[in-house]
C-alpha cells in the first residue's frame, strides 16, 4: 500500500515536471529570440538612416556642383576656419601689368592641386558659416578661398580651374563697377552664371570701394546698405557677407553692418591690426581673419598657413 502510494506520487511528480520543463523551454526560446531581436534593431536602425541620408544626398545631387556631400565630423569646440585672399588671377595674355595681388595662373593652379592633393575641403558660403557657428565640420583640413574685388579674372580664369578641381570659392563684389560696365571687371551676367554653377558664392565689397573706417555714418550707410540691395536684387538672394575694402572699418561699421543685415565681414590680414590666423566664431563673425596670398605664395607657403588649424581640428574631435 505504501509503496503503492509512493509510486503514484512520483508519477505525479513526473506529471509536474513534464510541464515545467515544456514551460522552461518555451520560456528561454522568447528570450533568445528578444536577444536576437534586439541585436537587429540598430541595424535595421542603421539602414534607415542610411537610406535617409541617401534622399538627402539624392536631392543635394542635383545642385550643378556635384561634390558628394560628405558626412559632417562633430567637434568638441568650435572650428578653426582658414580663410585665403586673392585677387586676380592671370595669365601673359591678359597683359595685365605686374602686381602682387596679380597671382600668375600655373601658380594659382598649383595650389589648387596642392590642396587637392592634401586632402583639403574647400567650403561653400553656406558650409563656411554653419562650420563657424556650429560645432560641426565636412573635415578637419578645411580652406575658404575668398577672390576680392570682382575682377573679370574671377570667370576667365578662376572659375575655369573650380569646376575642374570641383572646389568651392566666395566673390566679393564692387557693384558700382559692375553696374558700371567697367574694363576688367565681372558682369552681373558672368556672376549669375557663376553662382547658378554653385561653386561660387557673393557677397559685398560696397558700391565704390572706399576704406569705410574714414567714412561718415551716412556714406558708410548707403556703401553698405546699397550694394547689399543691388546683390540682393541680381542674385535673388539675401547678402549677408561683407568684405570691407582695404580691411577699413570703425565701430560704426559693424554696427551698421549688423543693423542691415550682414553677418559675416572679412578683414585684410595686416590692416587695422588685423593678424592673418584662421578665423573662429569667439573672435567675432564680423571681423574674420585671413590670410593674404600674392604672387610670391608658394603652394608650399599656403599648405603652412593652413596646417596650425587642421592641427586644432584634428585634435577638436
Ligand atoms: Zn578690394
Amino acid at each position: 500500500m505504501k509503496k503503492r502510494l509512493r509510486r503514484k506520487k512520483k508519477s505525479y511528480k513526473r506529471l509536474f515536471i513534464l510541464p515545467i520543463l515544456v514551460l522552461l523551454v518555451v520560456l528561454l526560446g522568447i528570450i533568445a529570440f528578444s536577444q536576437l531581436t534586439k541585436t537587429k534593431a540598430p541595424e535595421q536602425q542603421n539602414a534607415r538612416s542610411m537610406s535617409q541620408a541617401k534622399s538627402v544626398k539624392e536631392e543635394n545631387s542635383s545642385e550643378k556642383s556635384s561634390v558628394a556631400t560628405p558626412k559632417w565630423l562633430s567637434a568638441k569646440n568650435e572650428n578653426q576656419l582658414p580663410i585665403l585672399m586673392f585677387h586676380y588671377v592671370t595669365s601673359d595674355e591678359d597683359q595685365l601689368p605686374k602686381d602682387s595681388n596679380n597671382i600668375d595662373v600655373t601658380t594659382f593652379e598649383n595650389e589648387l592641386k596642392a590642396l587637392k592633393e592634401q586632402g583639403y575641403t574647400t567650403v561653400s558660403a553656406a558650409d563656411a558659416q554653419r562650420v563657424l557657428t556650429t560645432k560641426e565640420k565636412p573635415s578637419n583640413k578645411l580652406v575658404w578661398l575668398t577672390f576680392d574685388d570682382g575682377s573679370v579674372t574671377m570667370y576667365t580664369r578662376i572659375f575655369p580651374l573650380l569646376k575642374k578641381y570641383q572646389m568651392h570659392a566666395t566673390s566679393f563684389i564692387i557693384t558700382s563697377f559692375v553696374d558700371n560696365g567697367q574694363g576688367g571687371i565681372l558682369t552681373w551676367e558672368q556672376i549669375k552664371e557663376m553662382k547658378e554653377s554653385g561653386w561660387v558664392d557673393f557677397g559685398s565689397h560696397t558700391v565704390d570701394h572706399p576704406d569705410l573706417g574714414t567714412q561718415t555714418l551716412e556714406a558708410q550707410r548707403s556703401e553698405l546698405a546699397d550694394s547689399k540691395a543691388d546683390l540682393d536684387k541680381n542674385l535673388t538672394q539675401k547678402t549677408n557677407m561683407i568684405c570691407y575694402p582695404a580691411g577699413g572699418y570703425n565701430q560704426n561699421t559693424l554696427d551698421l553692418s549688423t543693423e542691415l543685415g550682414y553677418q559675416y565681414g572679412f578683414l585684410d590680414p595686416g590692416r587695422n591690426g588685423a593678424v592673418a590666423m584662421a578665423a573662429k566664431e569667439s573672435d567675432g563673425l564680423l571681423t574674420l581673419p585671413r590670410f593674404r596670398m600674392m604672387d610670391t605664395t608658394s603652394a608650399e607657403d599656403m599648405l603652412q598657413m593652413l596646417q596650425p588649424a587642421a592641427t586644432y581640428n584634428e585634435q577638436n574631435n
